[in-house]
């Protein structure tokens, strides 16, 4: 084997670790801060002492990270084609 084809190889088993290391981490820990509110659900207005409920994650301060989106989309897909 040449060692193009080993470079190759190991880029190759090292992408697939890191996909399969971000599935690992969307599954245990599915949740990210909400990036509008920092994670307080809540949207504070200019004088700060006023605030309302935050729109993008309805005041639950979580947001879906992208990994586990991509994952409930597919299982809700295999889910309707039965
Ligand atoms: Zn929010």
């Amino acid at each position: 084997m040449d060692p193009r084809t080993k470079l190759t190889i190991i880029l190759f088993l090292l992408g697939v670790a890191v996909t399969l290391g971000y599935a690992f981490a969307c599954w245990v820990w599915p949740f990210k801060a909400c990036p509008r509110c920092d994670g307080t659900g809540k949207r504070r207005s200019p004088s700060r002492r006023a605030f309302r409920v935050c729109r993008r994650c309805d005041g639950s301060g979580r947001r879906l990270r992208a990994g586990r989106w991509i994952y409930n989309h597919l299982a809700s897909v295999r889910r309707d084609a039965r």
